[in-house]
């Protein structure tokens, strides 16, 4: 375990080092989001954490923000969607349009997330992810250090080698808080009405989007440069 720390707070200083003031943290809030805040803060590294709100995320979510900030003397800064093209969407398609297609989801992802997300990276170098490779299918082939041909940046993945039981034991070892919703065997949280527990067996993303039923169709668009090199279809993406 401790290796596996030694690594992660080595990427995280290396893309300091390299980026200073251009790196940024966007958090998913989820178990790997309480290790890297806690890494991070820790080691003193300032990097800035980030997160989005959808307007559509579980209390839960709110809860642990708000615990991250307590804890660690920091503000998360909140991207929060453009509320003229939420509004013309929900006009439009109806306010459960994710339901009604992949093509409406992925709509509902790009306003809601991706565009707020790119609106926040514009005039940075690199971002840091909590992306581990066992996570799922998709994220199999990740590297810790990749170039984002869709954003342009450097993208680094600090806790890539990590499984969930070492992502457990640092919360567990180091109290950190955490969101409560994994007690109820929630293991990747997005929007509440997109996210559902799984069960034994069950690929650790398989409670994101499940009615796809589509290994490489359940991701958001934030990641879509990593589905792109396993799949080649630019069409893939994660929720942070
Ligand atoms: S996860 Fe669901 S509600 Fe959230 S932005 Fe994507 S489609 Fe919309």
């Amino acid at each position: 375990m401790s290796v596996l720390v030694e690594q992660a707070v080595s990427l995280l200083k290396q893309a300091k080092e390299a980026h200073g003031d251009g790196l940024v943290y966007p958090c998913s809030m989820g178990l790997e989001g309480s290790v890297m805040v806690d890494l991070i803060s820790k080691h003193g590294l300032e990097i800035p954490v980030m997160t989005l709100d959808t307007g559509r995320l579980p209390q839960a979510t709110y809860d642990v923000i708000s615990a991250f900030e307590s804890r660690y003397g920091i503000r998360v800064r909140v991207l929060f969607p453009d509320c003229h093209e939420v509004e013309a969407m929900v006009r439009e398609d109806g306010v459960n349009l994710f339901r009604k297609s992949p093509e409406l989801r992925k709509k509902c992802c790009d306003i809601r997330k991706i565009r707020p997300l790119m609106r926040a990276l514009e005039g940075k170098q690199a971002w840091i992810t909590g992306r581990r490779r066992q996570q799922s299918k998709g994220r199999s082939d990740l590297q810790s250090i990749e170039t984002d041909v869709v954003y342009g940046l450097k993208k680094y993945n600090p806790l890539l080698e990590w499984s969930l039981n070492d992502v457990e034991a640092y919360v567990r070892a180091n109290d950190l808080p955490y969101n409560r919703l994994h007690d109820a065997h929630y293991q990747s949280i997005g929007c509440e009405c997109c996210t559902r527990a799984i069960t034994v067996g069950e690929d650790e993303r398989a409670g994101r989007w499940w009615w796809e039923n589509d290994d490489v169709a359940a991701e958001c668009g934030l990641h879509v440069m990593s589905i792109k090199q396993v799949t080649g279809d630019i069409e893939g993406g994660e929720g942070i």
